[in-house]
């Protein structure tokens, strides 16, 4: 049995035949996401994909699942807008799909389709109750409770990024101040490493590059290496990320949160100060924190695993 996973996101729209009989992801096409088509040309770009993988494969498909960079209703079904992309707005994209490939159609926001993959596939098998967060340009999440994606009643569950840690802090791009996302995500860090070169005279390795260039890997790979400033700023963020963390695994006890996104290329210098952070918090003192295992097939595998 196969079925057809969708990975729409900001930059890259991908998509993938699972193999469920086998296990395996049989083939991956993409994509750079047509920005400028709007919905139709995205639409357009979806079938695209879906129809060239499903002509090179014999199989018959038996569902698509989706993974969206956007928020979803609760029901699975309907797009409330994308983040990237106009003319997404209340559109029936489960309704669509079921038309246009016959087969049944789920949706998910990323960060849900994310858990799910983690969940089914991934790094957090055999737990019944996971927070997954994605730790990268923004910060994003989802949450899997007895074994099943927790939604919420209005499909807003899992904004782990949009916790406000600091009501004092800096703007956050959903209109808050002080989210996590504010505080820690690649761009808050980039941000704040430009901050501290400006109001710090110490040497860093990072005043050789230009400052409009600056990202949080290099904060972090001047981190490694000693650099006073990137270390200051990186730890505090890590410290950020640690108390949301902790908090979050208070409110749900999850048997295990599972950190995916760039920054946790990092390695040790992520995980270590992030567990320090949350176990400090946690009321549990089993909490496990582990990276990520599927990379980046975890869109692809996210609209998967809604069938899984
Ligand atoms: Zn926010």
């Amino acid at each position: 049995m196969l079925i057809l996973g969708l990975d729409f996101g900001g930059t890259k729209l991908a998509a993938g035949l699972y193999d469920t009989s086998a296990g395996v992801l049989l083939a991956r096409t993409q994509c750079p996401t047509p920005l400028a088509g709007g919905a139709i040309a995205s639409r357009a770009a979806m079938l695209l994909l879906a129809r060239d993988l499903l002509a090179a494969h014999t199989g018959t498909l038996a569902a698509v699942g989706v993974s969206f960079g956007g928020p979803v209703a609760p029901d699975g079904r309907v797009v409330r807008l994308s983040m990237h992309v106009p003319g997404w707005e209340q559109a029936a994209l489960a309704d669509w799909l079921e038309q246009e490939l016959a087969v049944d159609a789920r949706i998910a926001n990323d960060g849900d389709a994310a858990a799910m993959a983690e969940h089914r596939l991934g790094a957090g098998q055999g737990v019944q109750t996971l927070l997954y967060v994605t730790a990268s340009t923004g910060i994003g999440g989802g949450v899997i409770i007895a074994n099943t994606l927790h939604r919420g009643q209005r499909g807003w569950a899992g904004e782990v990024g949009h916790m406000v840690l600091d009501p004092n802090g800096p703007p956050c791009p959903c209109g808050r101040n002080g989210c996590l996302e504010a505080l820690a995500s690649g761009l808050s860090i980039a941000r704040d490493a430009r901050i501290a070169l400006d109001s710090d005279a110490n040497a860093s390795i990072l005043r050789t590059l230009p400052r409009a260039e600056l990202s949080a890997r290099h904060v972090a790979e001047a981190a490694a290496q000693g650099d006073t400033i990137a270390h200051m700023v990186w730890q505090r963020a890590m410290a950020w990320i640690g108390i949301g963390l902790g908090s979050a695994a208070n409110l749900l006890n999850p048997g295990r949160i599972v950190v995916g996104g760039g920054l946790t290329r990092a390695g040790d210098l992520f995980f270590e100060p992030v567990r320090r952070g949350a176990s400090q918090r946690a009321m549990d003192p089993e909490l496990s924190i582990v990276p990520a295992q599927l990379g980046n097939d975890v869109g692809i595998l996210g609209g998967v695993s809604l069938w899984l």
